[in-house]
């Protein structure tokens, strides 16, 4: 098997086609070699032997030779060799994995340099004092990387071996009184390179290296192991990227942007990633090297005019500067976009006025740019049209949609805490802890976040006045979460760390006190929370004919059906400006909270008979008729999915001794009696409990009267000429003999009404049993619509509403990989989906299937639902911009 891949000269044995062998740095120096790119030689070691040193705890027993027989190459090349006592040649060895994964892996630069060779490089490069400051970076790094690190040694961050060496620089430099590190000359490097040895002997109890090749073999094993680092778990998890992919090695010979004037080093993008314009954007530095310019000790240059910032504007550029060197530079970033069709993110080194490209890969930008340039490319014929709506991300269209907060001020503002980032977008707000005072507070003008342990239907005049949401309970589907998101509002759920007073109007993270009207600001993309005002970017993208652009070509190149989730006529609309061709799901029992209601739903609820109960859905009737009439008239004729009512009946009932006064005040009943209703209602596991179709079963006259309800408002709009297409849905089903029993009285509402109204009767798909028994229920049913915030519930046995108190430990230990009530489970709730969609459609072909949890909105649940064959998605309605795109990117 082949180990190790050659670069230099003009040939490469990969190619850029290679990043899962190469890691994406390997295969695009190899590429750049290729197109005959000043690139310094090298050799890349495979991901594949970083997995087989993961596994073994050692390297692969030819590897030594391979990597010496590739050494010999590149000092043909490069024509100096390595530990060579007159004119050496150092390498680096840095990580590069498949996924660009910044900062996150280790380099040990400057490798090959000893008491020997540091000789060597003084008098090849007639520069002591960069020889000597070479020897101590080297001699830092190495004992950081290699010595510390990569052997396990944990230390507190104030006590590493780095930490400790630049103390002892720092303490040199003051005892000279000098000011910057370019102060010490190369005496003053010598010594320090003596002293750092010294240290790292009694610190570490090794001596650092005196021989080349241990420290190439030593510095290898150590990158490797920087794999299963802690920040490069950490990043992996959240970015959803295999532990097992592995990152390869380049060892490449050193080129030396400090060598004095003359040399330098850059970075810079062939595009502005922020605006996107093709304007070539970078910025570089004379006499330093890469980690200088990312430091920000020093304001670097500014590449061009068109780099300039406020800072760099009086600063020379590289144009001026080295007017040839810039058009070598920029002839070779043209190429490389033309190559690869995309705008690249670039590093450069210029080494006694030779210019080397030491790095291209996709440039990261951000929602706007990447509109931009996607478009600009096709406009240029570079990519197609398909090409173009594959570069566009969800997270792109999310960003351009949403306010969100300033990156430049977040980057400096340290998280407080952590939640589940259940709504999108960014918020920044004064607290407040109760639904009214949200109210109040917004009604005088003020941007406010609602904090609470976790809400109900009851806040939610609060929630809709609130600018952010944020709950220390609850999970991706609890009812702060499904309402947020409904509206597009930023909200955080399960943040268990905040210990919240209601009373007091307090709130305390990690031991501090946040009072009512303090600043808090939210990231709901990400799940943060800072202790501070920050500043939001509002960008109404929805106004910008590129928005019009992206949704008509996402609606061209996709298959999926795209409805919404919503339960007012103004949702409806919404849904629909958005692009919502269909509700998916109308929950209708949010249509009982409204005070000209309540109380109706309440009579209905307490009364003791038949005859009492009737009255109450008499009064309840012509509210829901109106409902029905507006939501079904807003989406006419596409199909609006109406559920009948499904939580548990003392949802609608009072929770406060106060409230439950008032309510036997106005109903001239005992509070006795309500309290009794409330104890006889009272259910150990109500999620589990007396809900769905359990209610509808028995009592069918809620069933009889919403299906009235729906009838009527339909027959009255097909009077007024529109056509409306409703499907009535039976939730919680379990078996076909619960979906025939209510079907059966909708059927008979509807021929007894003797109305002629196109329509579906249909079920959700939310137990497992329901999956089991597919088959049974289509032989009944017109359509399926998967609810996957339940189904994943009673698959796994997770509350819904409880699973923030232990997800975070479960994605911590990798015990799950994901939150699934996030993003769909394949393996287990993605079975059922699959069983049931393959079963029911056995039984009738002509069954429509929908999915209607909240995994409609996520992208990739959304590829596994296109890839399982359903009709359509439904989420909420801010969602259907982005399951239009998720839904175009599936048929890549
Ligand atoms: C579901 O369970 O997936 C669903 C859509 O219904 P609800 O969230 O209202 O229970
Ligand atoms: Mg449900």
């Amino acid at each position: 098997m082949k180990n190790v891949y050659f670069f230099g000269d003009g040939h490469a044995e990969g190619n850029g086609g290679q990043k899962d062998l190469l890691g994406g740095k390997g295969a695009n120096l190899a590429e750049m070699t290729n197109l005959g790119m000043p690139v310094p030689p090298g050799f890349t070691i495979t991901t594949d032997v970083c997995t087989y040193f993961m596994d073994n705890q050692e390297l692969p027993s030819s590897l030594n030779d391979e990597v010496n027989t590739l050494m010999d190459r590149v000092e043909k090349v490069i024509g100096k060799t390595f530990g060579d006592t007159k004119n050496p040649l150092l390498v680096s060895v840095r990580s590069g994995a498949k996924e660009s994964m910044p900062g996150m892996m280790e380099t040990v630069l400057n490798v090959g340099l000893t008491e020997s060779t540091v000789a060597g490089l003084v008098s090849s490069s007639s520069n002591p004092r960069f020889a000597y400051d070479s020897y101590r970076r080297l001699i830092m790094m190495y004992a950081d990387v290699v010595m510390e690190k990569s052997n396990g040694v944990e230390v507190d961050n104030n006590m590493g071996i780095r930490h400790r060496l630049e103390k002892f620089m720092d303490d040199y430099k003051n005892s000279k009184k000098y000011l910057k590190d370019t102060d010490l000359d190369a005496e003053d490097l010598k010594i320090l390179c003596g002293e750092f040895k010294n240290i790292i002997k009694k610190v570490l109890g090794m001596e650092f290296p005196d021989d080349p090749g241990v420290q190439l073999d030593n510095a290898i094993k150590a990158v490797f192991s920087s794999w299963n680092g802690e920040r490069a778990k950490n990043y992996r998890k959240i970015e959803n990227i295999s532990d097992r992919a592995g990152t390869a090695v380049n060892i490449q010979s050193m080129v030396f942007g400090n060598m004095g004037t003359g040399s330098a080093t850059g970075v810079a993008f062939t595009r502005n990633p922020s605006t996107g314009e093709n304007v070539f954007y970078g910025e570089w530095l004379e006499n330093a090297q890469g980690e200088d310019v990312v430091a920000g000790i020093r304001t670097p240059n500014p590449l061009n005019n068109e780099s300039r910032s406020h800072q760099s504007k009086n600063l020379q550029s590289l144009e001026d500067q080295y007017p040839s060197l810039y058009k070598e530079l920029f002839t070779i970033k043209n190429n490389l976009e033309v190559h690869y069709r995309d705008m690249q993110d670039i590093e450069f080194t210029i080494e006694n006025q030779r210019l080397w490209m030491l790095q291209t890969r996709s440039g990261k930008r951000n929602g706007l740019s990447a509109i931009k340039i996607a478009f600009d490319l096709q406009d240029s014929n570079m990519i197609n049209e398909k090409e173009a709506l594959n570069r566009i991300s969800s997270q792109h269209l999310n960003e351009i949609m949403l306010p969100t907060i300033d990156t430049n001020e977040e980057k400096n503002e340290p998280v407080i805490t952590r939640g589940l980032p259940a709504g999108p977008g960014g918020a920044s707000g004064q607290i407040v802890f109760t639904a009214n005072d949200a109210q109040t507070w917004h009604s005088e003008g003020k941007s406010v976040i609602l904090v609470r342990q976790e809400t109900s239907p009851e806040d939610i005049h609060g929630m809709y006045a609130a600018n952010g949401i944020l709950t220390s309970r609850g999970g991706m589907t609890s009812h702060a979460a499904l309402v947020a998101r409904g509206w597009g509002k930023c909200c955080i759920v399960g943040c268990s760390d905040l210990v919240i007073d209601p009373l007091k109007k307090t709130l305390m993270i990690n031991d501090r006190t946040y009072n009512e009207g303090d600043w808090l600001a939210l990231n709901g993309s990400q799940g943060n929370v800072y202790g501070n005002r920050l500043s939001l970017i509002t960008n109404n993208m929805r106004e910008n004919p590129l928005f019009e652009k992206i949704m008509n070509l996402a609606d061209k190149h996709r298959r999926l059906g795209v409805r919404a989730n919503a339960d007012t006529r103004k949702d409806a609309e919404n849904a629909r400006q958005l692009g919502a061709r269909g509700i998916g799901l109308c929950r209708t029992e949010h249509m009982f909270f409204s005070p000209d209601r309540i109380l109706s739903m309440r009579k209905m609820i307490l009364a003791s008979n038949l005859k009492d109960r009737q009255s109450a859905l008499d009064e309840l009737l012509p509210y829901q008729k109106k409902d029905f009439y507006g939501i079904l008239k807003a989406m006419a004729p596409h199909p609006v999915t109406i559920r009948l009512l499904d939580p548990p009946l003392h949802e609608f009932l009072p929770q406060t001794d106060e409230k439950i006064e008032e309510l036997a005040e106005e109903l001239a009943v005992s509070i006795k009696k309500i309290n009794q209703i409330i104890e006889d209602l009272h259910e150990t596991n109500p999620m589990l409990g007396h809900r769905g179709c359990r209610l509808g079963i028995t009592y069918p006259e809620i069933t009889k009267m919403q299906a009235k309800a729906i009838f009527s408002a339909s027959a009255q709009l097909i009077k007024e000429g529109i056509k409306p297409f409703p499907e009535i849905m039976v939730p919680l089903i379990g078996t076909a003999e619960e979906f025939i029993n209510q079907r059966d009285i909708i059927i008979s509402v509807y021929k007894e009404m003797g109305v002629d109204v196109e329509h579906k009767i249909g079920t959700m798909i939310e137990i497992p049993r329901a999956c089991l028994v597919a088959e049974q229920i289509a032989e009944h049913a017109d359509f399926f619509s998967f609810g996957t915030n339940d189904l994943t519930q009673t698959t796994f046995g997770y509350s819904r509403d409880d699973v923030g108190s232990f997800i975070y430990n479960y994605l911590n230990q990798s015990v799950l990989p994901c939150d699934p009530f996030e993003s769909i489970d394949v393996d287990g709730v993605g079975k059922l989906v699959q069983m049931a969609v393959k079963a029911g459609r056995n039984k009738n072909s002509d069954l429509k299937i929908g999915i209607c949890g909240e995994h409609g909105g996520d992208p990739k649940s959304i590829e596994f639902f296109n890839n399982a064959g359903l009709d359509y998605v439904s989420c909420s309605p801010f969602r259907v911009p982005i399951a239009r795109l998720s839904s175009a990117h599936c048929n890549k």
